[in-house]
């Protein structure tokens, strides 16, 4: 490392709180207007909103109702589509299954993309241990969805097409009305898990034929551990009935047992609402910028790219590579300042590529020399301007050309 380089991220690092957190699409810090809309739900209105004889329940389920409103409200649709469950993983899980169980008789084939967070791959990979014929659309080498691939698998057998929104590596944004009116055409339900396009993209399911979507609070400055499923009640003609994977209780229509998480259900509801402001404001254009600075600077080096750079992407995710790095000794030197994620953020704890860096053709060796960056609410200039220098002055030191 050069002395200069040296000066110049000591420079930079007056008044920045390290580490650095640009991992916002592993999870966002709860925000204090959410914390605040909770706190009350842990003591004084703790009631059991499926109790509502006196009135500590009552005020819980009127805070649910409430809840459920300002969310199907935001996503253009009415409440009785939208349940509560403990978070995206669990939405997946219980959609996904659940269509599979609901129309054992009418086929068993089904349509994902090979780029899918585990909790839908993984649960597809179990289904097929039942009988499912799952197939996997590999993206295009610029990180697009391969539309005629999908327009070639559809049968007659094909029940459920599931493509997630936006992609958590990579950031990009998959054409998700194009493949609804496809799959609605084709009279087969669609899915698509959400988690990582609420509150960056401006979801309506009002106009767009979506069956079936699943999100989670944690994602957009809200409590983990609740997430939700939108259920269109009617695919054309036919009812969608789906059965409970969680058996137990008659809450939420009987689809998901257990006690309603009223704080954290109060929580994502103003999280989704703080979100929805951010749609409309200047927040998302600002990260962006800031991302696109990160992003220039850090192209400069010669062994640098992005991946899906050239597919509309969300505002504040970069995912970019070092060619010829050793990137064990990268994010080793990283990581006291810069808190990011290699791959997957579910999986940088296992060594294994990415599966979707490795579908898009990286090497093992580049896929593991990947860093995802991804911006949040609090990302100041300062911290970026800093994490530029501080990530170059790495590569150089790790660079093995
Ligand atoms: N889907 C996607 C696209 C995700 O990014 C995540 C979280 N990493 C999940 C599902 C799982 O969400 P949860 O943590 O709420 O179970």
């Amino acid at each position: 490392m050069s002395a200069t380089a040296t000066l110049v991220t000591k420079s930079i690092n007056h008044n920045l709180n390290f580490p650095i957190y640009l991992d916002h699409n592993a999870t966002t810090p709860c925000d204090k207007c959410v914390v605040e809309a909770m706190l009350p739900y842990f003591t004084n209105d703790f009631g059991n909103a499926a109790s509502m004889h006196g009135l500590h329940g009552w005020n819980a389920h009127k805070a649910v109702t409430q809840a459920r409103e300002t969310i199907a409200s935001a996503l253009g649709t009415t409440p009785e589509n939208f349940i509560f469950t403990s978070g995206a993983t669990e939405s997946n899980n219980l959609a996904i299954r659940g269509i599979f169980q609901a129309c054992a008789h009418e086929g068993k084939h089904i349509i994902t993309s090979s780029i899918e967070h585990p909790a839908t791959l993984a649960t597809l990979r179990d289904l097929e241990q039942h009988g499912a014929v799952v197939s996997y659309i590999d993206p295009l080498p610029d990180g697009s969805f391969d539309m005629a691939k999908l327009a070639q698998l559809i049968n007659e057998e094909t029940i459920l097409i599931t493509v997630m929104y936006a992609n958590n590596e990579l950031g990009t944004i998959n054409p998700i009305a194009e493949i609804a009116e496809l799959a609605q055409e084709k009279d087969i339900y669609f899915m698509t898990d959400a988690t990582q396009a609420l509150g960056k993209v401006d979801i309506d399911l009002a106009t767009c034929p979506i069956d079936i979507l699943t999100c989670s609070a944690h994602k957009i400055y809200g409590p983990k551990g609740i997430g939700g499923l939108y259920l269109r009640k009617q695919h054309n003609k036919k009812n969608i009935e789906i059965k409970p994977q969680i058996t137990g209780g008659s809450s939420e229509q009987g689809l998901r047992g257990g006690t309603l998480n009223v704080p954290g259900i109060v929580g994502f509801a103003k999280a989704v609402e703080l979100a929805q402001q951010e749609l409309r404001d200047e927040t998302l254009q600002q990260l962006e910028a800031l991302r696109n600075k990160l992003e220039a600077g850090l192209l400069e080096l010669t062994n640098t790219q992005v991946n899906g750079m050239n597919v509309p992407r969300l505002p504040h995710v970069c995912n970019m590579s070092f060619r010829h790095t050793d990137g064990k000794k990268l994010l080793n030197l990283l990581k006291k300042d810069i808190s990011v994620s290699t791959g997957s953020a579910c999986s940088s704890s296992n060594l294994a590529p990415s599966h979707v860096l490795t579908a898009l053709g990286l090497s093992d060796e580049l896929a593991q020399a990947t860093i995802r960056f991804s911006l949040g609410r609090q990302t100041t200039a300062a911290e970026i301007d800093y994490t530029l220098q501080k990530v170059k002055e790495v590569a150089v030191m790790t660079s093995q050309i």
